[in-house]
């Protein structure tokens, strides 16, 4: 596979996840209540290096999903986004492919900064980071610390993740490390 293939595949995944999440979250916001808990994780390593993407109920991470009125919450809200920007503290990859963190975004109707407003009941938390690896087609090994980074949060999150060699996807239930082979 070239590198538009991959691309390519990436935004079908991620557009069939973003329109899953989407039905979901009307489902959800419908009988009121949507899967604390549960989250999922989307890897796409290219010619730069790895972007990986997080899509969460705001409760896995910050604990509620109300707006932050008061400081104690305000305090919460941001400790956890500085939590999620110091990606290089959540996943570890092979030395040998030579990643560092580039940048680290933290979108969320809590923070003000997503599509849409905060809902009274739930919200989301989705999370990009991007790295950047000097030897991208030596990545072969990503660990996922985020159970242990929120311990009180996540209890599974699902992973996928697509090289230039395929794609495949595992499900997790504690910090574990990703192979990154079909
Ligand atoms: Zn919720």
């Amino acid at each position: 596979m070239n590198y538009p293939s991959i691309l390519l595949s990436l935004c079908l995944t991620l557009s069939t996840s973003n329109l899953y999440a989407d039905d979901h979250t009307h489902e959800h916001e419908e009988h009121g209540a949507h899967e604390h808990g549960a989250a999922t994780l989307a890897l796409a390593v290219g010619e730069e290096g790895l972007e990986i993407m997080l899509e969460s109920p705001a409760a896995n991470i910050v604990g509620f999903e109300h707006a932050a009125t008061t400081d104690a919450d305000k305090q919460k809200l941001a400790d956890a986004v500085k939590k999620l920007k110091a990606g290089a503290e959540l996943f570890s990859m092979n030395t040998e492919a030579g990643c560092t963190l580039k940048s680290a975004e933290v979108v969320s109707a809590l923070l003000g900064n997503a599509a849409e407003t905060a809902n009274e009941a739930h919200n989301d938390m989705d999370v990009t980071w991007s790295f950047a690896c000097t030897q991208p087609a030596e990545l072969k090994e990503v660990a996922v610390k985020l159970f242990a980074a929120f311990p009180d949060g996540f209890q599974h999150i699902k992973a996928e993740w697509v090289t230039d060699k395929g794609a495949s996807a595992v499900e997790l239930d504690k910090d574990d490390t990703l192979k990154l082979t079909p």
